[in-house]
């Protein structure tokens, strides 16, 4: 059956071939296969990640893994070969995860003359978030505010001191008093602006919860600690705590920021935060697929395109993670199907890879360029993408840094693909890595990041509105063509 198709189809296609030739031209792959990239395609298997079956993507869960599974079986099947562990399409890594039942709660209690109370009960998703690694249990304590939550003797610097948060529920900020990251001042900052250092450092004090103030959306990137209940907030719950104070929460951090003086104190107010999760270990890893070069010489060096596969799971409600970041897998998905299909041979290298735990800490990223290292590779470039979706135009960050790779973009772009286009230089920063190029960079790899600009549609950062249709199929479809066209072009350069 299968070999009677491809009879006819060669036969078709030889039909097809001799008026073209006839009049001098012959099929081009490279074209043929850039116009089979279709937004049809990338819409859909971003749904398909997008779908509640993957549940969010969170790292460590089942249905990581199932997401791991269902890009390996599509690229084996397109012809790609597998690059992890021993012969398979994954490298592997420990990682827990928790799971989040349900949306949990925050209330405010508000006493009443003749000692009453009512409660005040918060709204999810724009009143409180649930805390994505947050503890199961239910506390209910006065709230004490402790700025940015950090204890760093050595900068004469202490958020707990004076006040006794023992047993009772902890508010802070995200970040530090010390602002711009681009200044090299701010390394003597950078490990208090950690998620993960903030919650510890609650728990060492003998808090019983925490309130977060690090915007609304889901952020697994912070310590799970099994009796600690946690959850974040936002302004309406700030305005509630702050209501009566001798300040407002804007004032207050003003003046911290401006002389690096702590101003915590209890706010008399109680609170009841309640979380209903379960802590499971688990395994994870990075799917990586890759094209061989055929150059005796040049096939030893790598061109490496990356998107990290996971999102921030499920909540109580699904994050289904469209456009942070199913979109930059399913662009690489496409170039990476249209390269191989194309079948044109690659002087160099090309390695294609989806991390896994970028939204808990760029814990996949790391893995790869620590293979990457000890294997001895020679990787020329790296291309990230995070979010490359929703726009009308590129950015490529890193782009002015390294023009010899950029060079490859700019070309496709000006010749086939028409967009608006920018780049940026690689800029000295010192606080908390954001991003799996990161690792890339510090590797010593000219590293670019992929952005879509000029957004079209609104954007629902670790949000449940973050589904396809918060994404612009048209750009995945151009961003995976200039992908295709790119990395062929630094892959076969002379
Ligand atoms: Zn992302």
């Amino acid at each position: 059956m299968k070999l009677f198709s491809y009879i006819l189809c060669t036969g078709i296609l030889a039909g097809w071939s001799l008026p073209l030739s006839g009049q001098g031209s012959t099929p081009d792959p490279l074209m043929e296969h850039f116009h089979k990239i279709s937004s049809h395609d990338l819409l859909e298997w971003a749904a398909i990640l997008s779908s509640p079956e993957f549940n969010g993507r969170m790292t460590g869960s089942p249905e990581f893994l199932k997401a791991a599974s269902w890009v390996a079986e599509n690229l084996e099947k397109w012809g790609i070969q597998p690059a992890g562990d021993e012969g398979t399409f994954f490298q592997w890594f420990e990682h827990g995860y928790n799971e989040v039942h349900d949306l949990g709660g925050l209330s405010l209690h508000i006493p009443l003359k003749g000692g009453n109370t009512i409660t005040k009960q918060y709204s999810f998703p724009d009143e409180y978030f649930p805390g994505m690694n947050s503890g199961s249990g239910e506390v209910t304590a006065e709230v004490v505010f402790v700025g940015y939550g950090v204890t760093a003797p050595e900068l004469d610097y202490d958020d707990y001191a004076g006040v006794d948060v023992q047993g009772k529920i902890v508010m802070f900020c995200r970040d530090v008093p010390y602002k711009d990251s681009r200044n090299p001042e701010y390394a003597r900052w950078v490990k208090y602006c950690y998620h993960h250092y903030k919650l510890d450092n609650a728990v060492k004090h003998g808090a019983a919860g925490m309130i977060y103030i690090d915007g609304l959306h889901a952020n697994p990137n912070i310590s799970y600690n099994p009796g600690f209940v946690w959850c974040g907030i936002g302004d309406e719950v700030l305005n509630d705590l702050f209501a009566g104070q001798k300040h407002t929460y804007r004032e207050v951090m003003d003046k911290i920021d401006q002389n690096f003086k702590p101003n915590s104190f209890p706010t008399g107010k109680q609170m009841t935060i309640r979380a209903n999760t379960t802590w499971h270990d688990g395994k994870a890893c990075n799917v990586l697929g890759m094209i061989r070069g055929t150059d005796p010489v040049l096939k030893d060096e790598w061109v490496v395109v990356g998107a990290h596969l996971d999102a921030v799971g499920n909540c109580g409600v699904l994050l289904p993670g469209a456009l942070d970041n199913a979109s930059g897998c399913v662009d690489i998905m496409g170039a990476a199907r249209a390269m191989a299909e194309a079948g044109i041979p690659l002087k160099r290298s090309v390695l294609f890879a989806f991390f896994g735990g970028e939204e808990t800490g760029l814990v996949g990223s790391r893995l790869v360029t620590q293979k990457l290292e000890q294997e001895g590779k020679k990787v020329l470039a790296y291309i990230n993408l995070d979010m490359v979706g929703n726009g009308m135009g590129f950015h490529l960050a890193g782009g002015s840094t390294y023009p010899e790779v950029y060079k490859h973009f700019k070309a496709a772009n000006e010749k086939y693909l028409h967009r608006s286009m920018g780049a940026s230089e690689v800029r000295p920063h010192y606080g908390r890595p954001r991003s799996d190029a990161t690792h890339f960079e510090k590797a010593g790899i000219p590293t670019m990041s992929l952005y879509t600009t000029r957004s079209v549609k609104p954007v629902y950062y670790h949000l449940p509105g973050d589904d396809v249709h918060s994404l612009t199929p048209e750009i995945m479809e151009d961003a995976a063509r200039l992908l295709f066209l790119s990395l062929t072009g630094i892959a076969n350069e002379e």
